[in-house]
């Protein structure tokens, strides 16, 4: 049993991320206490399906032997060893060296960081030193989506688009600016792709005239499929559309990738299935299954060449202690190896499942809209299909599908406005992927019956 002592010790002192700190310090913790596969069990002994993967991050599953045997060894071996001074190690190198094998196009120079939001902070930098080696400055304003989410760093917080990360912290800056989402199930244009992906466009080329002209616009961000906005999956040819159009008005095209990278959506990069090869992309997460922090920039030829002419002989001054770390280069390693031997091809099937298993749930009267690729997926509720209208909010029931959801034994993402989210681990089973969506249906009929819901 979880001693109240901990729960005391937490809401004393250690502070919680994204959390009203009052109404934690009421609620008081859970505490995870061990995992296995994709089963996460909490201090009391009660066992849950980790729908979520921790924070759509933990893809391998928990309990991964190999994982933890590299780990182990590398830090036996060598600890740490700093990238500064021309120094390396071999796991790092190694790594890089598989990863630009894998990556679209000639994504072949990796930048390795502690975890996506500094991946998107280095982005922002290598942008901005970019034009400046081509000797346009000016180009400095940066352009992201609505509901779009690019992490918590201070530019990354003015980059996302979620009124928590800018209320009180004095972002967004005045060079980032946002368009509308394509968000297919709410867009005022409605849900044909040929019409979500002409507004987009009219909205960029719109943003860019608004805002003086390509020369004065550096990059367009976008993620595949927008996670924490509530998985919304723009149409089949967006990401291609917007990528040409990037391309054609000579403004950088960055790729977040945090979450729907290694294996998430099936391949090991999302972008590959929308055909277009970006010129950064920024990954974190399942990179290394979040086992140990790690992320990494993936630059192509255009931009390395250039920011390196541009610098000459002088350093590119941008580095963090722990860059390109080798314990979690070590299991970077470990978790490819996991992805090549069987894991990306189990999550695939397990994604169909997942998908076909959520759309079954679409006769449920709260059921508005499902939606996601491979293990990546989201249902959005309504009190009414034919009016899309959203849960009340001011009876906060994504809170309380989230607590259903922890008593029937499965976590969730449970969204403010009535998004429930999946990402579970790759390596779930047949079962446990039956097992989620039952677990759905009876969290889905008790909130039918909330009357606040009704
Ligand atoms: N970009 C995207 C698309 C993300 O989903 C996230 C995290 N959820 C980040 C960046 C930030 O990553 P981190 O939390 O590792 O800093």
């Amino acid at each position: 049993m979880l001693s109240n002592s901990l729960v005391e010790l937490d809401r004393r002192h250690l502070i919680h991320p994204v959390a009203s700190w009052r109404g934690h310090e009421a609620a008081g913790v859970r505490v995870l206490t061990s995992g296995q596969g994709a089963t996460v069990r909490d201090a009391s002994g009660k066992e849950l399906i980790d729908g979520f993967a921790g924070l759509w991050c933990v893809n391998a599953g928990y309990g991964q032997e190999s994982v933890v045997e590299a780990a182990m060894k590398q830090m036996r071996e060598l600890p740490y060893a700093t990238g500064y001074f021309g120094l390396g190690s071999e796991p790092a190198i190694r790594l890089a060296a598989r990863l630009a094998d894998h990556a679209p196009g000639d994504l072949n120079h990796i930048y390795f960081t502690l975890g996506g939001s500094d991946a998107v902070d280095s982005t922002v930098r290598f942008v901005r030193y970019f034009w400046h080696a081509r000797g346009l400055p000016q180009k400095d304003q940066f352009v992201t989506l609505e509901y779009g989410y690019h992490g918590s760093s201070t530019a990354g917080a003015g980059l996302t688009a979620i009124p928590a990360f800018h209320a009180g912290f004095g972002v967004p800056y005045d060079w980032q600016h946002k368009i509308p989402s394509p968000y297919p199930y709410r867009n005022p244009v409605g849900e044909n792709p040929a019409d979500i992906i002409a507004q987009s466009k009219a909205q960029l080329l719109a943003k860019v005239e608004e805002l003086g002209g390509p020369e004065r616009v550096a990059a367009f961000y976008a993620e595949p499929i927008q996670g924490s906005g509530g998985v919304i999956v723009p149409p089949k040819g967006w990401m291609k559309a917007m990528r040409d159009l990037c391309a054609e008005l000579d403004i950088l095209f960055v790729v977040d990738e945090v979450i729907t990278a290694f294996g998430r959506t099936g391949p090991l990069f999302a972008c590959s299935e929308d055909d277009i090869v970006p010129d950064m992309i920024t990954t974190a997460k399942g990179l290394t299954s979040a086992y140990v922090p790690m992320g990494a920039v993936f630059m192509s030829e255009k931009v390395y060449q250039t920011i390196a002419d541009g610098a000459g002989k002088a350093a590119v001054g941008h580095g963090y202690t722990y860059s390109a770390h080798p314990v979690s280069a070590a299991v970077g390693l470990a978790v490819l190896d996991l992805y090549e031997g069987g894991l990306l091809e189990n999550g695939r099937r397990m994604g169909e499942r997942l998908q076909a298993g959520l759309h079954s749930l679409k006769d449920h009267p709260l059921v508005g809209d499902v939606r996601g690729r491979g293990m990546l997926a989201a249902i959005e509720l309504t009190t009414d299909k034919a009016k899309k209208t959203p849960l009340p909010a001011a009876s906060v029931p994504s809170t309380r599908i989230f607590d259903r959801a922890w008593d029937a034994g499965l976590v969730i993402r449970a969204f403010a406005w009535g998004v429930i989210g999946y990402a579970p681990p790759l390596c779930c089973t047949e079962a446990e992927i039956d097992a989620i969506i039952e677990r759905t249906r009876n969290v889905l009929d008790l909130t039918l019956e909330d009357p606040d819901v009704r």
